[in-house]
């Protein structure tokens, strides 16, 4: 596994390169769809990984709130995996980019974040949300990611934020090669 950071006030930004089933965080975030009933890519491997849980806690909050909207994010534990909550966000599908996606990709991550924050979250890990079967272009992608992560930290700095390590995991080599490039040249 290799990593490379950059730091936020009190909080590192680090990459890793893998599975994000595997990691251990206090939140791992999923890249859903809006029924919250599983899907392909992360969706698949979050659910597979983590059991049957998983799952009827999303059935439960689709009871409650008819699944999620695209931008926004639940949150459930993390049945086996060694994570102990994750937050399920809807990211937009890639329409050519007239249809709002870059502010609904920014606020999956905000929303996030600022849903981790009142979990008291040490640590979260991010995938690269969008850029699989939702065909968000992964360089664009991955500026909106680090942008809104790095103006999230700067903007709660002066609260008591909690929030000590926040990880990008890249699946595909393609994503670590472009974030790894942004975090090298300081974004
Ligand atoms: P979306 O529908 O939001 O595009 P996908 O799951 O298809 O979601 O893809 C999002 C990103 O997740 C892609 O970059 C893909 O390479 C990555 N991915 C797929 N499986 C995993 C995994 N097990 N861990 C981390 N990232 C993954």
């Amino acid at each position: 596994m290799m990593r490379d950071c950059l730091k936020v006030n009190q909080t590192s930004i680090t990459l890793i390169k893998g599975d994000i089933t595997k990691i251990t965080a206090d939140v791992i975030v999923n890249a859903a769809n809006s029924s919250l009933l599983g899907g392909g890519g992360v969706d698949g491997a979050i659910h597979r990984a983590g059991g049957r849980s998983i799952l009827e806690e999303c059935v439960q909050i689709r009871e409650r709130q008819g699944g999620c909207a695209v931008g926004e994010a639940v949150i459930t534990t993390a049945g086996n995996l060694p994570a102990h909550h994750v937050i399920h966000t809807v990211g937009p599908v890639w329409n050519g980019g007239n249809q709002g996606e870059a502010r609904l990709l920014a606020g999956c991550y905000r929303n996030s974040l600022s849903l981790a924050a009142e979990y008291n979250a040490k640590s979260i890990a991010f995938p690269n949300i969008s850029t699989g079967i939702y065909r968000f272009p992964k360089q664009l992608a991955a500026e909106i990611a680090l942008e809104t992560v790095i103006d999230y930290l700067n903007s709660v700095s002066d609260q008591t934020g909690t929030l000590e390590q926040v990880y990008f995991v890249c699946f595909d080599d393609e994503n670590l090669d472009i974030y790894r490039n942004k975090l090298v040249l300081g974004e």
